[in-house]
């Protein structure tokens, strides 16, 4: 059985345990974890003995180069999704129908449930969260080359970095070196922001300019096929502060503490506790006020969720963030973020570029 399939095979699992006769996949990341289908508008039903990807005439020849033993139903033209799919799942004689409930909006519920009366739709959450959340060895691959990309683009932006630059124009930099590094794109807008602007942990590039004797935070990643990086560096220009390399270094234990105990069976609440505790012990506690970090893969913000009170347990496969910041309003911030994998007896931190302090500076 191939990867793919039997990841359909796991999610059957669900099925029994909520008693439903079928579950519909809305979501077009999901549907592509599923099937390997890159396309949209297109809905998998998956029952115990039959799975059928609902799609329409445009993609009849990708589907046949995409998930050549997957059984397809083509919509004809002029039939709106919902009608052919209420055909669809009373044909197969479902009673009970789980779809996602987070995927799913609130109209496209009531036109399901219009078009398949005699059918009992359950909302359900997280059943393919979760088997994404444990990346097998291709996915693994695919999540280290988008960090080789991400990191050789950060060396051709610092490089060629000039003061009286934008955020924007480093921001448009580093993008089109993504690209020109064998990214898709980037992974999500990337934040640039200079000096006190960076106490913002979600700045979005303005046209302030470096400075010299400043720095600039830059969170970018890149997208692969389709599998996503995220990191976060640091560049100052000229001098920087006994402050600067104070809150600098910090934020750097925080991370490396974080990073030594991440491991299978560890608690994400408590990898989050152990960067909050140095930056608390350094008298910032109240200015790191977001979550440590965060699955990635097909999306930027996956499961497990590294923060305060997660429930969320780590497994080999998984591969989070580690981003602790330091926030001062008025002064900046500083945040470094690294992608780590969790392996069988500890963790392996994908990302390799420099962080030590004297990594930092540029002339
Ligand atoms: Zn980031
Ligand atoms: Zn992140």
């Amino acid at each position: 059985m191939g990867r793919i399939q039997a990841r359909r095979e796991r999610l059957k699992q669900s099925l029994v345990k909520e008693q439903v006769d079928g579950f519909l996949v809305a979501s077009p990341v999901n549907v592509r974890y599923l099937t390997g289908f890159t396309g949209d508008s297109s809905i998998l039903l998956v029952g115990p003995d039959r799975e059928i990807l609902v799609s329409d005439g445009r993609y009849t020849t990708q589907l046949e180069q995409e998930c050549p033993g997957l059984e397809r139903h083509i919509r004809p033209t002029g039939v709106e999704i919902p009608s052919e799919l209420g055909r669809v799942v009373q044909g197969l004689g479902w009673r009970h129908l789980a779809f996602e409930a987070t995927n799913l909006t609130v109209a496209e519920l009531q036109a399901f449930s219009v078009a398949m009366p005699s059918v009992e739709l359950r909302g359900v959450s997280g059943w393919v969260e979760v088997l994404r959340r444990v990346k097998d060895q291709e996915e693994i691959e695919a999540i280290r080359s988008s960090v080789r990309i991400a990191e050789k683009a950060f060396a051709i932006l610092r490089a060629g970095l000039r003061l009286e630059e934008t955020e924007r124009d480093v921001a448009d930099a580093i993008e089109a070196a993504l690209r020109r590094c064998g990214a898709t794109g980037s992974s999500f807008p990337p934040i640039v922001a200079v000096g006190e602007r960076a106490a913002l942990p979600h700045a979005r590039p303005t046209r302030t300019r470096l400075d010299r004797d400043d720095f600039v935070l830059i969170d970018w990643g890149a997208s692969g096929e389709p599998y996503k990086s995220d990191l976060t560096r640091i560049i100052a220009t000229g001098k920087v502060t006994s402050k600067f390399e104070e809150i600098y270094r910090t934020v750097l234990t925080a991370q490396e503490r974080a990073i030594a105990a991440i491991r299978p069976g560890a608690l994400a609440h408590d990898i989050d506790a152990e960067a909050r505790s140095v930056i608390d012990a350094a008298g910032f506690g109240g200015f790191f006020d977001h979550g440590l970090g965060h699955g990635i893969g097909m999306e930027i913000h996956e499961a497990p969720r590294i923060r305060k009170g997660s429930p969320d347990v780590l497994e080999p496969g998984n591969v989070v963030t580690v981003e602790p910041g330091i926030y001062l309003p008025g002064w900046g911030g500083i945040r470094i973020e690294d992608d780590v994998l969790v392996t069988d007896d500890g963790c392996e931190v994908l990302s390799r570029l420099p962080k030590g302090i004297d990594s930092v500076t540029i002339d």
